[in-house]
């Protein structure tokens, strides 16, 4: 896959193949092509050249099949400041055509601990507790791949936890982070970009996060 950027390319013949229930973490430096990659995932990009198939459908023409399957968490957590926590979710129910809401919101609410500020607008949230309802959003429809970029960033603990224990419960995830050694940790494949080109691309079974961060160190200076 290729995707450019008039002349720049921001990744250049990157093959990505993702098996189900995986985690896969992508790291590398700085406009390495991470984001661009995730975004490419979660159709939000068309590749300039190339082909991406996903759940046995074309992308980009076929994207509409695959969005109900994805969640999606960046830096920002996507949800309406002027809205209460409730009304959030019940809009992305309403939008995700989530059947039954009342029960999985409520339930999620309580998940990630926000129960009691439900009626709150999210304006008068913290960073983390609009990141954690960012999370309550994310996983509201059931998606069966999460795409992560960077998604502890701004995220408090508890937050971190619960992202934590999802990762950890089986489901498929592509996670875009700056942490070497977490991704080590986290995962069951690492590809590392620079420049838009996969540099290393291997499974963490036995994977010594110390020594693969200090490979990575040599693969990128
Ligand atoms: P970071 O770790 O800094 O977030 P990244 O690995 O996620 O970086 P990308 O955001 O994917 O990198 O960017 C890859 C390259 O593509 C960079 O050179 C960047 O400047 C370029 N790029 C990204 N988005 C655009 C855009 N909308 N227009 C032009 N160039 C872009």
């Amino acid at each position: 896959m290729v995707k450019a950027y008039g002349a720049r390319r921001a990744l250049d013949g990157v093959d990505i193949d993702l098996r189900e229930g995986e985690t896969l973490a992508i790291v590398g430096p700085n406009g390495a092509g991470k984001t661009t990659l995730l975004r490419m995932l979660a159709t939000l990009h068309r590749p300039t050249e190339g082909t991406l198939q996903m759940f046995g459908h074309d992308l980009p023409d076929q994207a509409q099949s695959v969005r109900p399957l994805l969640g999606y968490l960046g830096h920002d957590p996507l949800v309406y400041l002027d809205l209460t926590a409730l009304q959030n979710l019940e809009l992305f129910a309403d939008l995700y055509g989530v059947p039954d809401p009342r029960e999985r919101i409520e339930d999620l609410l309580d998940q990630v601990g926000l129960l009691p500020r439900a009626f709150e607008p999210v304006r008068t949230f913290s960073r983390g507790m609009a990141q954690r309802l960012g999370i309550a959003r994310l996983l509201l429809h059931r998606p069966v791949l999460l795409l992560l970029d960077e998604p502890t960033s701004g995220l408090d603990a508890p937050g971190a936890a619960l992202l934590d224990r999802v990762v950890a419960g089986g489901i498929s995830v592509v996670l875009v982070t700056h942490d070497v050694e977490r991704a080590v940790q986290v995962a069951d494949r690492l590809l590392v970009l620079r420049g838009g080109r996969v540099r290393i691309a291997c499974g963490t079974s036995g994977l010594d996060p110390a020594a693969f961060r200090a490979e990575y160190e040599r693969e990128i200076a």
